[in-house]
């Protein structure tokens, strides 16, 4: 699914409406502390981290399944994660998106917090915003909590990071 980038500058209410269509075919980027989370709560990273090669860096990216490219921890009977607990930190952004610059959306204004310069939008195609009796009101301010957390712990992973990562994980489950 493409995201439609609509600016988000005052709070929307939201209900997801198990589409389907946000955990599907998309490219979810994690952390190490996703990583680490979602291990935690008994997943072995080799299911659910794979490997992405841009420019000099080693992405780590959530698993698809091959048949649908939905992702390895969607239900396809219920639409529902089957780790919402602990998802990865951009599935608890999604439908919105924080941006360092302008997208170019008619509109867009930046939004100040903490003393950084943002853009925030949401995505038009998810039906979950404004939809009809929403479970949940979501502001500007926790978006650009979770998209500042997001790049900082993003920046911090990598290869050795994982690989020390994959090591602790081990020690602790022969402890
Ligand atoms: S696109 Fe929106 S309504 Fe559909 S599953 Fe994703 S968050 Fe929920
Ligand atoms: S972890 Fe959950 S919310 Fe994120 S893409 Fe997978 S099924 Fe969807």
């Amino acid at each position: 699914m493409r995201f439609k980038p609509k600016p988000f500058t005052e709070p929307v209410g939201f209900r997801c409406l198990y589409c389907l269509d946000c955990c599907r075919g998309r490219h979810v980027y994690l952390t190490l502390k996703d990583v680490e989370r979602i291990a935690k709560a008994g997943h072995d990273p080799q299911d659910f981290v794979t490997f992405s090669i841009e420019g000099d860096k080693i992405r780590f990216v959530l698993a698809i399944r091959e048949w649908d490219l939905g992702c390895v921890f969607h239900d396809p009977e219920t639409g529902k994660c089957r780790i919402h607990a602990v998802r990865p930190l951009i599935c608890r952004i999604y439908p919105f998106m924080v941006s360092r610059k302008p997208l170019g959306v008619k509109s867009e204004r930046p939004f100040h917090h903490k003393g950084e310069t943002l853009w925030l939008y949401y995505d038009e195609s998810c039906p979950g915003i404004n939809a009809e009796n929403p479970e949940t009101t979501i502001t500007p301010e926790e978006i650009a909590e979770l998209g500042i957390e997001f790049e900082r712990e993003f920046e911090k992973t990598d290869m050795d990071g994982f690989a020390e990562l994959i090591e602790r994980l081990e020690g602790e489950k022969d402890e």
